[in-house]
């Protein structure tokens, strides 16, 4: 049963802290991925829209660069208060929106959105310069400055944590900020925006311009009055970002796919790791930048490796991301679901077996098996490239050297795991991964104070901690006379 789209909610552009129709007066249907029926109309912004959003964010910088520290600091204590207040609704929101099991939004996104605020409203009056004596004739010393207007371009995988990782610390530096949802999740932003507008952040401050990426995206991308734009996302459009973005030489931060390899030595603890390389791949039904998609087993331990996570893969209870029970919801989208489902195809084709899962359930929503594919080649497609979907590959390795050739080879280089009772060998491995985040004897943890990001197709600089706070400002040396 469908909702006809006049009984629908219908959300407006969030600009200047009012919510306005978008120039174009066009909205999208935005569905739950769960049940294919409609949630809400929203928005299409337009390049005209993004132009607005601009023009109100810089109109506001001043007043909120210019603010007292400590002031800026209590706004955004104020607004994590409310996001915990309202923690009930934001997981409702996020789960219906992007397919997530409600359990799984109340216990990570939302307490991780919440720590976030709270963390970078800590730094809000702990961003100070130095002085550096240069020559006795002058008094020499550096400030920070906000970097300016900030556009920041989120995914659909993690749409709250992922866009907190963004706003919260511009907002601590003191910048401005035009936010743009991706378009198949963008109901959260709207509401945390209105959240922080209800807390004290001023109008012009924290906008949202909600609508396509080659349209909204782009034109953020273009726009000459936004200094630096934070990009999560896919690896193609994030080098067309970086590109976009030489035209006035922004600033620029991409935080882009993985193909992470979790490395099980034949010395590990094999229900442990395994245990953690099921949850590793299965989490977010696999949508997840750092998802342990490659598990690089030792040989000795591989048939044993391959069944437990096979018997683990079968264990996971898919379905009604609202229901209690349910461990691993529906993909977000029917073209990543057909995306995903391409690729057990190309897997099989490339002489792989998939030992458990391959297809779709149901034919309403888009749920598909969790997949573990066996007899996997290191040059094979679904060994090199992002699925982002429920599917594990297991591939072999001899040795400590032959594990980090081929945890290596492969363009991206976010996260990795590696698991050993050999303290000596877990420590050398680490050091050995090209990886911008390592785990060891665990995967998949994240924290905001940790910086988080790799390099190659995995992108550029990082998020998170201190790393975050140099990226929303500006150094500058300041020079005075002593003569
Ligand atoms: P995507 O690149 O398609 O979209 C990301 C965002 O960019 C969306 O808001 C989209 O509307 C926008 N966009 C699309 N085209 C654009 C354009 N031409 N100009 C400007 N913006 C544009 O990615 P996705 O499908 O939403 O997310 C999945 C990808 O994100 C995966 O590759 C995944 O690995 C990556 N990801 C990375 C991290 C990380 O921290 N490294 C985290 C989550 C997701």
């Amino acid at each position: 049963m469908s909702a006809s789209p006049s009984d629908l909610p219908k959300h407006d552009l969030l600009i200047d802290g009012q919510r306005v129709p978008p120039g174009t007066g066009a909205y999208t249907t935005d569905i739950n991925p769960a049940t294919e029926t409609p949630l809400a109309l929203v928005a299409q912004g337009s390049e005209a829209d993004v132009d607005t959003a601009v023009r109100a964010a810089r109109a506001a910088l001043k007043g909120w660069a210019g603010m007292r520290a400590a002031d800026r600091a209590r706004i955004l204590n104020r607004f994590a208060d409310l996001l915990e207040t309202h923690a009930e609704e934001l997981v409702t929101l996020e789960s219906q929106d992007a397919g997530k099991p409600l359990a799984a939004v109340r216990r990570q996104d939302v307490p991780a959105v919440i720590d976030t605020v709270r963390y970078y409203a800590g730094w809000c009056d702990k961003i100070h310069g130095s002085v550096i004596p240069a020559r006795p004739d002058a008094l020499t010393y550096t400030v920070r400055e906000p970097v300016g207007v900030v556009g920041a371009i989120v995914p659909w995988n993690f749409p709250l944590m992922i866009g907190m990782w963004k706003i919260a610390p511009a907002l601590a530096c003191g910048c401005t900020l035009i936010v743009k949802p991706a378009e198949i999740t963008p109901l959260s932003a709207l509401r945390v925006a209105e959240l922080a507008l209800q807390a004290g952040v001023p109008p012009g401050v924290f906008n949202v311009v909600t609508g396509k990426g080659s349209v909204v995206g782009n034109a953020i991308v273009a726009h000459r009055g936004i200094d630096k734009v934070t990009f999560t996302g896919s690896p193609g459009v994030g080098r067309g970002i970086m590109q976009g973005a030489a035209a006035n030489f922004k600033r620029v931060t991409l935080e882009l796919g993985g193909k992470s390899a979790n490395v099980i030595f034949a010395d590990a603890n094999i229900d442990a790791a395994t245990r953690a390389a099921a949850s590793g791949i299965f989490f977010n039904a696999g949508q997840v930048c750092s998802a342990g998609s490659r598990i690089l087993a030792q040989r000795q331990v591989y048939d044993e490796v391959v069944e437990r996570l096979a018997a683990r893969a079968r264990a996971i209870r898919v379905g009604d991301p609202a229901a209690p029970d349910t461990t691993m919801g529906p993909l977000v989208s029917a073209a990543q679901m057909k995306t995903v489902l391409d690729y057990v195809d190309i897997g099989n084709k490339e002489g792989a077996s998939a030992v458990t899962g391959g297809k779709r359930i149901g034919e309403r929503g888009f749920f598909v098996e969790p997949t573990v594919f066996a007899n996997v080649e290191h040059e094979m497609r679904i060994s090199q490239e992002e699925i982002f979907g429920p599917v594990a590959s297991v591939i072999p390795f001899d040795d400590d050297a032959d594990a980090v050739r081929i945890a290596n080879g492969t363009a991206f280089s976010l996260a990795a795991g590696v698991w050993s009772a050999d303290i000596a060998r877990v420590h050398k491995v680490a050091g050995e991964l090209r990886a911008g985040t390592v785990w060891i004897n665990t995967y998949g943890y994240t924290d905001v104070r940790l910086p988080w990001g790799g390099a190659g197709d995995s992108g550029l600089g990082r998020e998170h901690g201190d790393a975050a706070i140099e990226n929303f400002t500006e150094p500058k040396a300041i020079w005075l006379s002593l003569r």
